[in-house]
């Protein structure tokens, strides 16, 4: 059992909700001393992060600080070098194996993600792109598999855009469709990344608006972002990183507000002083 002390130090947030949903709380993903190197090159350094379901996490910092690669992690799409790496109690990444085939169709359903590219199928309508992996992946009917598409439709507010081919949508537009396809497998958790940097800050904003919904219903999320107001509302937690390292992870108030390390400062002096 979790204490109430641990769900309550995960921050205003979850407070709100029934402490009786005795799974509040329980570790979701748990990475330890994660490094991934490209050739000699090692691009993420010995980064823990663990993550309670329901916490919302945002990872910010320079381009080129491992961000992604460190992200991509838990969904397996990049293999650590070393370090380990447990999803919902799996041992992903540490058990001296590695995960077959089955385990990352499993891990992968369990961990949605999505990009910067939204990546939808462009000869797919964007129901049909929702539909897609809940009939393939999960082995949904098509009638059930469009039933929880619509809803989703409807829950980012797309209903209206069910017949429409992604390129006849706005880029905002597109990136709450994939948004909707990842959810459509019932994930545990969810990625992004960096989802709103291709769009126009108002379209972007209605992207913003559907992840606040959703991290208000309790979705566990790990959000590369440069949006740093987003961040300081949304996220339980906000870790700074820098050359592969992670550098300060603290509350967003502490860590954006008054950062401790000097990399963090300058930092962040360069991105609010713009
Ligand atoms: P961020 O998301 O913080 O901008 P990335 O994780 O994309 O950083 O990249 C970290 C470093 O790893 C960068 O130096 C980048 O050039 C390098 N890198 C990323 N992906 C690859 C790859 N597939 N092959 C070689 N180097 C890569
Ligand atoms: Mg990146």
């Amino acid at each position: 059992m979790e204490s109430i002390q641990t769900v309550v130090s995960l921050g205003g947030r979850l407070t709100n909700k029934s402490l009786v949903e005795s799974q509040v709380g329980r570790v979701l993903a748990d990475a330890k001393q994660l490094s991934v190197s490209f050739g000699p090159l090692e691009v993420v350094k010995q980064v823990d992060l663990t993550v309670r379901k329901g916490e919302v996490v945002s990872i910010i910092g320079p381009s080129g600080s491992g961000k992604s690669t460190f992200l991509r992690c838990f969904n397996y799409l990049q293999p650590p070098a070393s370090g380990s790496l447990t999803i919902d109690g799996e041992v992903i990444v540490g058990s001296g194996r590695k995960p077959t085939n089955s385990d990352l169709l499993r891990l992968r359903r369990k961990v949605g993600m999505c990009f910067q590219s939204f990546n939808l199928f462009p000869h797919l309508t964007a129901v049909e792109n929702i539909d897609l992996a809940q009939v393939s992946a999960l082995g949904r009917s098509k009638a059930e598999a469009r039933q929880r598409s619509m809803e989703l439709l409807k829950r980012v507010g797309l209903e209206a855009k069910a017949d429409t081919k992604p390129a006849r949508c706005s880029g905002g537009q597109q990136q709450r469709i994939a948004i909707a396809r990842a959810l459509a497998l019932d994930p545990e958790m969810m990625l992004f990344d960096e989802p709103t940097s291709a769009l126009d800050p108002e379209l972007g904003h209605e992207v913003l608006a559907v992840m606040r919904e959703l991290a208000g219903s309790g979705m566990t999320m790990i959000i590369v972002t440069h949006e740093m107001k987003f961040a300081e509302n949304v996220a339980d937690r906000i870790m700074f990183m820098a050359d592969g390292k992670a550098i300060e992870v603290g509350e967003p108030k502490q860590v954006l507000r008054a950062p401790v390390q000097e990399r963090t400062q300058k930092f962040l002096s360069m991105v609010f002083d713009r």
